[in-house]
């Protein structure tokens, strides 16, 4: 049964991907939980499931996943489908080995090092003397908790052994930066407290001025200021914090600088768009997920470090003999560099994908999409009941209707016109909320099989829905 239940559950799935682009059927479908309940029976049972009910199943889950393979899903930072990626995650399924030894994963391992000094030499980690390091881990959120204990063990030399012992630590990264930095705070026993926010300009990128006010603020106070976390490419406004100023403040204060390049790191493949991480070769270590803009799927993402030797000092453990043999292969094991010990072979689908394309495949990621972008921006500014909230520096497209037009501009009604996109399939996109708590759509521009006039006609039904909604309104006041 379970070579047949592979044949029939492949070609549901190949069909799911051929239609996938255009007529990928709904976006999205059911939010009730009842309703999923009903229409499947997801208990696991005493006596296994027949293979009609298996296959079933299969067609279920793809009909009520939410269609990222759309060129209208633009929700989230990830879309898309990468056919050479994907050829990669089944190779490391099928094969199905751990990262954690060149014994286990000979080949993985390799690519692994070609990736990660692929990306070491253009960032300039990797120069005359020096060559950087790096490891793939579990996402953006787990890379910005690794720098954050790199600095953390360098601030306090004892701390891998003894703790943090009463030190007090503060760290510091701009308003807009991703949450995960107040969640690692508080894992890796520092306090959420302990991160201090410095505000952010009329563009989204963090404010120098202010950034050296409040590390002078915390020394006055008896902290110890260890790490500064600067964003290439914020998560809500996709701004980039001013990279070479910041790293002259952290040189200054001797405090260790990370750059969280989660969603935007990828502009380092863009000789137009590069200076947008001007100065990078100056950070300590640098991040950028492979499973969003650059379209492998999730999870693969890159931690690099400048000084070669910071992962086994800080990750490695000294009991871990039974695993990591000595034997020539001892210097290649990528295991004592990481956190995790089993660790799938994600380097697979990311090395697929970049030798397919090559550089000038992953330059053209960048170019094209930000240059739809600038179309988008300027469609929006031409009608006069749109606003732009921050000038785009990268591919988040944040706007709402003016709140001086006459149409509806209430944070519900944003949040009906949403979920008419959504009912109607017309696009799959995400809406945040401001400083004062007013929502706005942020449309993220990375899907290089959305065609520009299908933005546009985005644009037109969020303008003809609010419309739309004025005449409810009106309807609703005459009927009470
Ligand atoms: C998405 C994102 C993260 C988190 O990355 P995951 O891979 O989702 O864990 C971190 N930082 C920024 C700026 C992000 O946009």
């Amino acid at each position: 049964m379970n070579t047949r239940l592979l044949h029939r559950s492949f070609r549901i799935m190949n069909s799911y991907i051929n239609r996938g682009l255009r007529r990928p059927g709904k976006l999205s479908t059911k939010f009730s939980i009842k309703e999923l309940k009903e229409e499947q029976d997801l208990k696991i049972k005493y006596l296994g499931a027949k293979e009609d009910e298996l296959v079933s199943f299969v067609k279920f889950y793809l009909k009520n996943s939410t269609k990222s393979i759309s060129s209208r899903f633009n929700n989230q930072l990830f879309s898309g489908h990468n056919k050479a990626a994907l050829v990669g995650d089944l190779l490391a399924a099928v094969t199905n080995t751990t990262m954690a030894t060149f014994e286990a994963s000979p080949v993985g391992t390799l690519l692994e090092e070609e990736l990660v000094d692929s990306i070491n030499r253009i960032i300039g980690f990797t120069n005359k003397g020096n060559k950087g390091e790096g490891i793939m881990t579990t996402g953006g959120s787990q890379a910005n908790m690794l720098a954050l204990i790199c600095a953390r063990n360098n601030s306090i030399k004892e701390c891998k052994n003894k703790g943090v012992y009463g030190e007090s630590l503060v760290g510091f990264v701009s308003e807009d930066c991703h949450y995960s930095f107040a969640k690692m705070f508080n894992i890796i026993g520092i306090g959420s407290e302990n991160l201090l926010k410095v505000k952010t300009d009329s563009n989204g990128q963090m404010d120098t001025l202010d950034l050296e006010k409040k590390i002078q603020t915390s020394v006055t106070h008896g902290k110890k200021p260890f790490f500064i976390g600067a964003t290439a490419g914020t998560t809500v406004y996709g701004a980039f914090d001013p990279i070479d100023k910041v790293s002259k403040i952290a040189e200054k204060y001797n405090i260790y600088l990370h750059v969280d390049g989660a969603w935007g790191g990828p502009v380092i493949f863009s000789q137009k768009h590069f200076d947008l991480i001007k100065g990078i070769e100056k950070v300590d270590s640098f991040s950028m997920d492979a499973h969003k803009l650059l379209g492998v799927p999730l999870t693969a993402t890159f931690f690099l470090v400048k000084k070669s030797g910071t992962l086994l000092s800080n990750f490695s453990e000294d009991n871990s003999e039974y695993l990591f043999h000595q034997d020539s292969n001892e210097n290649i094991n990528l295991g004592p560099k990481s956190i995790q010990c089993g660790r799938r072979v994600d380097a697979l689908k990311v090395w697929f994908s970049w030798k397919a394309k090559g550089y000038s495949g992953l330059e053209q990621i960048v170019d094209k999409n930000i240059n739809t972008m600038q179309c988008i921006v300027n469609y929006i500014k031409s009608v006069p009941e749109l606003e732009i909230i921050k000038n785009p520096m990268y591919l988040n497209v944040c706007f709402r209707i003016k709140s001086n037009s006459n149409i509806p501009t209430q944070n519900s009604d944003l949040l009906k016109v949403r979920g008419r996109l959504i009912e109607n399939n017309d696009f799959y996109i995400n809406y945040s909320k401001d400083k004062n708590g007013l929502l706005f759509f942020r449309l993220i521009v990375l899907n290089l099989n959305t065609k520009l006039k299908e933005y546009y006609l985005l644009i037109d039904k969020i303008l003809k829905y609010s419309r739309e909604l004025v005449n409810t309104k009106n309807d609703t006041i005459i009927a009470t």
